[in-house]
C-alpha cells in the first residue's frame, strides 16, 4: 500500500460524543528525518526527539487557534540530557536536544527517562494570539516514558483525565514517529463548565481501557492509516467523528533579516567585538542547527 496524506505527517482529530471524549492520532515519517537531519544525535537522543516530537505535534494541532503555538520545553537541573525544546505553529515542527555525549555513552544503550533526565520538570506552553490566551503548565519529569510524563502533566496541571501513548523507532524507510491523546471532556465543547472530571467515570474508563491498548507497532504502521488505527481501536462505539486532519511538516522560524535585526540593536562597537576571526559574527540557531554568517557592512547602512 502506497502512503496515503492519512498515513504519514500528519494529525487527525477524533471525537467519540456519547463518551464525552476527544482525541488525537498523529504519525511522522519524512518531517522527522528532515528535523534529525540537521543535527547529529546519537541513536537514544534521536529516538528520546522524535517521541518528544510526536508528543509536540499532538498537543500542538489539539489548539483551535490557527496561529496558536505550543512549546514543549523539558529541563533538568544535572540530567545527561539538561534541555529538550520542541515547537509547534501551524502544522510546522521543530526541535533540539542538549545533552553530555560522554554521560550519555556510560549508561548504555538503552537508559530509562529517568536516567537521561534525573530530577527534571516538563513545562507545557499555549499561545494563542487570536484570544490573547497564555497558559503554561509545569509538572516533576516522571514515569517511565515521555507519554506518562505527558499524561500526568494533564491530570495534575489541568485536571483532564488523559491518555498519551507515544513510540519511534527508525526502519528501511527512515524515521516513524507515533502517538495518540485521548481526553476526557465532560459536556464536550469549550465554554462549558467542565464537570464528572473523574478518573473513575466510567465513560472516560472504557475510552482509557481501547485508547490504551494500541501497539508501538499501530503507532508506527507506515501502512496504517490514521483513521483506520482510529477505527480499530474504537470500532465497537456507536460514534467516532473523524475531524479535519493537518498536515505536518519540518519548519523553523529562523531568519537571517531578524537576527540582522536583532544585531543591529547593539552598539557599533560592541557589533565589532563579535565579529570572528574569519570576519564575520556568527549567530547559531539551536532549532536547525544552522549557522548564519552576518557580515558587519550588511547591518551597518
Ligand atoms: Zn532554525
Amino acid at each position: 500500500m502506497t502512503d496515503t496524506p492519512l498515513n504519514l505527517d500528519v494529525s487527525l482529530g477524533v471525537t467519540i460524543p456519547a463518551r464525552d471524549a476527544r482525541g488525537r492520532a498523529v504519525r511522522l515519517g519524512p518531517a522527522i528525518d528532515a528535523i534529525l537531519a540537521n543535527h547529529d544525535y546519537p541513536p537514544v537522543i534521536e529516538t528520546l526527539l522524535a517521541e518528544a516530537l510526536a508528543l509536540t505535534a499532538l498537543l500542538g494541532s489539539l489548539l483551535k487557534d490557527a496561529e496558536g503555538q505550543m512549546t514543549l520545553q523539558a529541563q533538568t537541573q544535572n540530567g545527561i540530557v539538561d534541555l529538550l525544546v520542541c515547537d509547534y505553529l501551524n502544522g510546522e515542527l521543530r526541535g533540539y536536544v542538549r545533552h553530555d555525549a560522554a554521560r550519555l555513552a556510560e549508561a548504555g544503550p538503552n537508559p530509562s527517562l529517568f536516567a537521561l533526565f534525573g530530577k527534571g520538570y516538563l513545562a507545557i506552553t499555549f499561545d494563542q494570539p487570536a484570544t490573547k490566551e497564555r497558559y503554561q503548565g509545569i509538572v516533576p519529569l516522571e514515569g517511565d516514558s515521555l507519554g506518562q510524563a505527558a499524561q500526568s502533566y494533564f491530570t495534575q496541571s489541568e485536571q483532564i483525565p488523559s491518555i498519551v501513548r507515544l513510540a519511534a523507532a527508525r526502519g528501511a524507510a527512515g524515521w516513524t514517529a507515533g502517538g495518540v491523546i485521548f481526553q476526557h471532556l465532560p459536556e464536550g465543547e469549550e465554554g462549558r463548565e467542565r464537570i464528572h472530571t473523574k478518573l473513575d467515570h466510567p465513560e472516560w474508563g472504557h475510552v482509557a481501557v481501547l485508547a490504551g491498548s494500541v501497539k508501538d507497532e499501530e503507532l508506527l504502521d507506515r501502512s496504517l492509516p490514521l483513521d483506520a488505527l482510529v477505527w480499530r481501536l474504537f470500532h465497537e462505539e456507536a460514534e467516532v467523528r473523524i475531524l479535519p486532519a493537518v498536515q505536518l511538516s519540518r519548519g523553523c522560524r529562523c531568519d537571517p533579516d531578524y537576527v540582522r535585526s536583532v544585531i543591529a540593536r547593539f552598539p557599533v562597537e560592541e557589533r565589532a567585538q563579535m565579529v570572528g576571526e574569519d570576519g564575520f559574527i556568527r549567530v547559531d540557531c539551536a532549532f536547525c542547527a544552522t549557522d548564519f554568517p552576518i557580515a558587519l557592512d550588511e547591518i551597518e547602512h
